[in-house]
C-alpha cells in the first residue's frame, strides 16, 4: 500500500516534468548565455519556442523540431530601434543583421498612417515596422495644398519651399494641422513626430497644443528639438527646456531624440536640464546614438539663417556628400539648387579625446535609450542621388547611407562593452531592447511581449557571439554589414542564420495602436 502509495506520488510529480521534456518545439536555442534585462537572468539556458512565441526557458535540454546550437554565444532580446528613417526593403535588411528585429520610424514619421502601413505590408519585410504621425507632413500639406503623401520623397521634395519652415501658422492653418495629426492618430499611429528643427519657425503655441493632444490621446510625442546651437538663444538648451516646459505643463509623454546631435558641444548643461525634470517625474524619455556625425538633408533650416555656423561650429568641410567631403561652393550649390540631398555632417571627432567623451557622456547616461537614427541607402550617380528601393542583396556596391544604418547596436557591443569596457553587456541590451519597449508600451500594447526573454513573450531574439560582433561601415565606406550576429527571429522565425539573411523570410509585422472600429 505504502509503496503504491509511493510510487504513484513520484509518477504524479514527475508528470508535468515530462510533458515538458517530451514537448517538441517548433525550435530550440540551445546553451547559449541567456540574457534578459528585465529580470536580470543572465545564465547558460535552452530556449524552447512555438509559433512566434517563447515557451520555456530551461537549464535542462529540449527537444525541437529545429535547433540552433548557441553554445558560446549571447542570446538576447532583438533590438527594437525607436527611430529609424529607411523604408525600403534593404534598409530594414541592413538593420536585421546587426540583430534589429523592430524598427520604428517615430522621430519624422509620416501621413496618412493608414497609406503607409499598407505600403509597408506589401514590402514583404524580414522585420517588424511602424510609424507615428508626422508633424511635417501636415505642415507640408497645410501649406502647400498638396498632399500629404506618405513617401520619404514627400519630405525630401519639400525642402525647397520654405513657407512650411519658417511661418507662424494661422488660427486655421493651425486646426488643419493639429487635424491631420489627430487623424493619423485614429488610424493607429505611434504618437506624434515632431521633427521640430525642420520647421523650426512655428509659433510655439503649436507646440503646446500638439503636446495636449498627446496627453489627451495618452501617447506620447518624440521630438527632434526646434535648434541645434552652442550659442544663445535660440540654443539647443532653450529648444530642450521647450521640450520640458510643455511635457511638464500638459503631462504629455515626450522622447527627446537623438540628444547627442542636437546638443552638439553643450552636452553637459542639456543633460543637467534632463537630470532635473526627471528628478521632478517630468515625463520625458531620451535617446541618443554613438556616433560624431549627422545625416540629413543639406538644406535643413539649422544649416540656415543668419551666423549658423558659429552657431553650428561649422564650416563646408564638416560636410561629407558621398564619399568627399564639401567646397564652400559646392555646398552653396547644393544648398540652393537641391536642397533635399541627403549628406553626413560631422560635429564631433571621435577621434579626439574631448569629442568622444561628450558623445560617451549620451551614450553612457542611465536614463537614455539608444537608437540609430538609420537613415535611407542611396545610389549616388554623380550629381544624382536617389533612395534605393530595389530587392538585390547584398545592396549595390555603390550604395551609401551613414554607417548608423546598419551599425548602431553592434558598435555599442564594440566599442562601448567590449572594447573600452565602459558598459556592461546586459546594461548595453536594456538601453538596445528592454527600454525601448517599456518607452511606448503603454500605449503600443504590443511592446509589453517584446524587448524580453521571458516566457510568453514574442520571439524576437538574437543570438551573437560577444567577441567578434561587430559594425564594419565607416564613413566612407559604409555598404558593410555587422558582423559577429548568428541568427536573428523575428515572431519565431528565422531571418538571419549562419549563411547570413534568409531571403525569403518576412516575418515582420506591423506594430500599429489599436483603431477604433
Ligand atoms: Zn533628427
Amino acid at each position: 500500500m505504502y509503496r503504491f502509495a509511493r510510487s504513484l506520488l513520484i509518477g504524479l510529480l514527475l508528470l508535468p516534468l515530462q510533458a515538458v521534456s517530451a514537448q517538441t518545439f517548433d525550435m530550440v536555442i540551445s546553451g547559449g548565455r541567456v540574457i534578459d534585462p528585465e529580470t536580470g537572468l543572465d545564465a547558460v539556458r535552452n530556449v524552447g519556442i512555438n509559433g512566434g512565441s517563447i515557451v520555456t526557458i530551461s537549464v535542462s535540454p529540449l527537444t525541437g523540431k529545429s535547433i540552433i546550437d548557441a553554445r558560446g554565444q549571447v542570446v538576447a532580446p532583438g533590438f527594437i530601434d525607436l527611430h529609424a528613417h529607411g523604408q525600403n526593403i534593404g534598409d530594414y535588411r541592413m538593420q536585421a543583421v546587426q540583430g534589429v528585429t523592430t524598427m520604428l520610424e517615430l522621430e519624422s514619421g509620416v501621413l496618412p498612417i493608414s497609406d503607409w502601413y499598407e505600403a509597408q505590408g506589401r514590402k514583404a519585410l524580414p522585420i517588424n515596422y511602424g510609424a507615428s504621425a508626422g508633424w511635417t507632413f501636415a505642415r507640408i500639406a497645410t501649406f502647400s495644398g498638396e498632399g500629404p503623401d506618405p513617401s520619404p520623397e514627400y519630405f525630401q521634395k519639400a525642402q525647397s519651399q520654405t513657407d512650411w519652415k519658417v511661418n507662424i501658422a494661422t488660427p486655421g492653418q493651425q486646426e488643419q494641422i493639429l487635424g491631420l495629426v489627430a487623424q493619423g492618430l485614429d488610424e493607429g499611429a505611434l504618437g506624434i513626430g515632431i521633427n521640430a528643427g525642420y520647421a523650426p519657425g512655428y509659433g510655439a503655441k503649436e507646440y503646446t497644443e500638439l503636446a495636449r493632444l498627446a496627453a489627451e490621446r495618452d501617447v506620447a510625442t518624440f521630438t527632434h528639438v526646434r535648434y541645434a546651437s552652442n550659442a544663445e538663444p535660440k540654443s539647443s538648451y532653450e529648444a530642450v527646456q521647450e521640450l520640458i516646459a510643455n511635457s511638464a505643463i500638459t503631462g504629455a509623454h515626450m522622447h527627446l531624440c537623438h540628444i547627442n546631435s542636437t546638443s552638439l558641444k553643450d552636452i553637459h548643461s542639456v543633460i543637467e536640464l534632463v537630470d532635473e525634470a526627471l528628478e521632478r517625474d517630468i515625463n520625458i524619455t531620451v535617446g541618443a546614438y554613438p556616433w560624431g556625425a549627422a545625416s540629413t538633408v543639406v538644406g535643413a533650416a539649422m544649416f540656415s539663417g543668419e551666423g549658423w555656423r558659429e552657431r553650428m561650429g561649422s564650416t563646408a568641410e564638416n560636410f561629407q556628400l558621398g564619399r568627399e567631403r564639401m567646397t564652400e561652393d559646392q555646398l552653396a550649390d547644393y544648398q540652393q539648387n537641391k536642397p533635399g540631398t541627403f549628406i553626413t555632417w560631422h560635429f564631433l571627432d571621435e577621434s579626439n579625446p574631448e569629442d568622444l567623451a561628450l558623445l560617451d557622456t549620451s551614450v553612457l547616461h542611465p536614463n537614455i535609450l539608444i537608437e540609430s537614427d538609420e537613415m535611407f541607402w542611396m545610389l549616388i550617380d554623380g550629381s544624382n542621388i536617389e533612395n534605393y528601393a530595389g530587392d538585390a542583396w547584398p545592396l549595390p556596391q555603390e550604395a551609401f547611407s551613414h554607417p548608423r544604418s546598419n551599425g548602431t547596436f553592434v558598435k555599442v557591443l564594440r566599442s562601448y562593452v567590449r572594447e573600452r569596457e565602459l558598459m556592461t553587456l546586459s546594461e548595453a541590451l536594456r538601453k538596445m531592447s528592454l527600454m525601448p519597449a517599456q518607452t511606448i508600451e503603454g500605449f503600443v500594447p504590443q511592446m509589453k511581449k517584446k524587448g524580453r526573454i521571458q516566457e510568453g513573450m514574442d520571439a524576437d531574439i538574437v543570438v551573437f557571439d560577444p567577441d567578434t560582433v561587430s559594425d564594419v561601415g565607416t564613413y566612407q565606406e559604409p555598404n558593410q554589414p555587422a558582423v559577429g550576429v548568428s541568427w536573428v527571429l523575428v515572431n519565431g522565425e528565422v531571418i538571419v542564420d549562419d549563411d547570413g539573411l534568409v531571403l525569403d523570410a518576412q516575418p515582420g509585422r506591423p506594430i500599429r495602436r489599436p483603431t477604433s472600429p
